[in-house]
């Protein structure tokens, strides 16, 4: 299980919700498409310490960008069918089902999970894409515009006088 106290997890949080406050100034309340799960891997786990499609516990991310053990990071709309690069579209694990997971569709996996875990996968894909999965179609991997890093580097004052408006107006796609 995990050796990380909630005082560190905390101070790892704050970190995270640091890096979320600059994405919204400079993206708006459309932040959440482009952030990247992986600069977000403590928020992502404290949102829930149970595998979300069998209920198991999950372990504490480690130093990997993505998998660390038997904890995966799920793309719940599969990167090849389209699905986001984004912290909304992004749920840790556990590695037994992301690989029996595999490239299905959402749809398709949630009939392959127990009624309480189905229904329950379902909320929380409803909540973080803020629509049903069954509305997700699927595309061809689009560019998507990107952040240079070097941007989160600077204050969040600096960062208000760079992006006096949010440079996007609207969800992408
Ligand atoms: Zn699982």
């Amino acid at each position: 299980m995990t050796a990380v106290g909630p005082v560190e997890l905390e101070a790892y949080l704050e970190v995270e919700r640091s890096k979320a406050r600059k994405l919204e100034i400079i993206f708006g309340v459309w932040w959440r498409h482009y952030a990247v799960p992986y600069g977000f891997r403590w928020t992502l786990f404290a949102e829930r310490s149970q595998c979300p499609y069998c209920g198991a516990p999950l372990e504490a991310p480690g130093g990997s960008e993505a998998a660390f053990g038997d904890t995966h990071l799920d793309h719940m709309d599969a990167l090849s069918l389209g699905g986001e690069e984004s912290i909304r579209n992004a749920v840790y694990v556990c590695a037994a089902c992301n690989m029996a997971k595999g490239r299905r569709t959402f749809c398709d996996w949630l009939q392959q999970l127990t009624p309480a875990c189905r229904e329950l996968a379902r909320q929380i894909y409803t909540d973080k894409h803020g629509h049903p999965p069954e509305a997700f179609t699927r595309k061809t991997k689009s560019e998507r515009l990107t952040l240079p890093r070097i941007e989160l580097q600077y204050s969040e004052a600096v960062l208000r006088r760079l992006f006096p408006v949010p440079i996007v107006k609207g969800p992408p796609d």
